[in-house]
Parts: C-alpha cells; structure tokens; sequence
C-alpha cells in the first residue's frame, strides 16, 4: 500500500477564508509515489490524533513568518507572520507527529517551524540583519540560485549523493540559534544554515529552499522520495522507538484553542 503523506496547508484570511497547498507539493509526493493527504485547520486535539493515526509521513510546508513571541523576541517590521490558528495547528500537529515518530520533511518555514519548536531562534529578516553577498530571496521573477555544502554522514547527504548542491532560495529568514538536538547539515558559504536534521530521529530532515520546485531535477525529488519510502518503512517502527532528539514541549505545545 502507497503511504499517506500529510501536508500542512497553508491559510488566507480574507473576505473568503480558505485553505490551501501549491500544487508543487502536491505533484512532488505523488511522483515519488506517496498519496499526498491535504490538512487543514483542525482545532479539537482528538480529531487531530485521528488524522496523524491514518497519515505515515508528514510534509511540512513552506509560508509566512513564524511569530518571534516563540523564541522570546518582538516581532519585527519585516516579519509577516502566519495567522495565528495556523501557527497554533501546526506547532500541535508537529508536537504529534514527533511524538509517534512519523517521518518529517520541512521546507522553509516548515524547517524554521521546526527549528523554534526545538527551542531555536530566527534571524527575522536576512537581508537587513545578516552580513551576506548571497540573495537568499531574489526579486519576484528573479531565478536567483545559490550553492549549499552538504556535510558528509548525515541523511541528506545520503539522500542527495554528493557535497554541494545547487538550489534556489526563496527566504527571508533563516535559523539563528539551531534547537536542541537538531544538527546543521548543509550551509551557504556566508554561513546561513540551509539545512538541518534531529540527530536519533528516523527522519526529520528540513531544509531552507523549496526543492518541490527543482523536482525534475532527481536530486531535489530524492527528497519527497526519501520521505515516502522511509515513511512505507515507518508503519513497521515500534511505538516505544527512543529518540535522542530533545524537544521542548513547553514552547511546541500551547493550549490548543478548542
Ligand atoms: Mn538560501
């Protein structure tokens, strides 16, 4: 049986509030061979249990800001942050997720998400606040790409099969502190951490471009690949799998609003 892979949808609240996902994810889980599993903003706790127990992996998808309030700092002029039931959704869907050890892909925010639940901080706005000649988020129609150098024995190498990879960045932020447990594993030359994984974690792997744009190119789509097959593999993991990872519940899990 194909995996199901859950993918957070992103959320518009304007005169007709909805929820959606680019198409982009969607094609990238069904080309590796996953049933992509849309979700929306679910707010009952039990409901959302329900939806991790029939999802084998979890796609974490690109968007907004996450709110500084999470990593102890004001928010910013530069800093656009996601509607505040989306940031309380997927904070509870990734504390699940990681709790039954499902296999996370995160991209962009989706990592930047992931990287505060594990008690990280962000730098809110690259362009303004770090000292780079890298265009980490070109002008609209601008194709701006950069390098990144993967480091060896970690699962993204593995996965792309080779030290540095071309990709295209679409960011304005990027991790500042990296959470506990979480390992960098591939950077631009200015420094600015482009990917990271939880060390002891069977597959959480984040990184900060949108590789679900470069999928005809099989280095990127070995992405979506990886998490699909490690998700078929995942229905087999024991329940009590011990993860090394430290996540910090009291900053992940705020009370759902019912
Ligand atoms: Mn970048």
């Amino acid at each position: 049986m194909k995996p199901i892979i859950g993918i957070n949808c992103d959320y518009e609240d304007d005169t007709k509030p909805h929820s959606f996902v680019y198409r982009d994810y969607v094609d990238a889980i069904l080309m590796a061979g996953g049933i992509p599993f849309l979700l929306p903003l679910v707010k009952n706790r039990d409901d959302m249990e329900c939806l991790l127990e029939r999802m084998d992996g979890l796609l974490l998808t690109g968007g907004d800001d996450v709110p500084p309030s999470r990593y102890g700092e004001e928010r910013r002029e530069k800093t656009h942050c996601v509607h505040a039931d989306k940031d309380v959704f997927d904070n509870l869907l990734l504390q699940l997720a990681l709790e039954r050890k499902k296999p996370i892909l995160a991209l962009c925010y989706g990592a930047q998400l992931v990287n505060v639940a594990y008690g990280g901080s962000l730098i809110q706005d690259v362009p303004s606040e770090a000292k780079t000649a890298i265009t980490h988020k070109p002008a609209k129609g601008e194709k701006c790409s950069h390098s990144v150098s993967i480091e060896k024995n970690t699962i993204l190498y593995k996965i792309i099969g080779a030290d540095v990879l071309n990709t295209n960045s679409a960011h304005h932020q990027a991790v500042k502190k990296l959470g506990k447990g979480l390992k960098a594993t591939a950077r631009t030359s200015d420094g600015i951490i482009e990917a990271f994984e939880c060390e002891g974690h069977p597959f959480l792997v984040a990184v900060q471009w949108h590789p679900e744009r470069l999928t005809f190119d099989t280095r990127h789509a070995a992405l979506f690949k990886a998490l699909v097959d490690t998700s078929s593999v995942g229905r087999a993991l024991p329940a009590n799998t011990q993860l090394s990872g430290k996540i910090i519940t009291g900053q992940i899990c705020p009370t759902p609003r019912l």
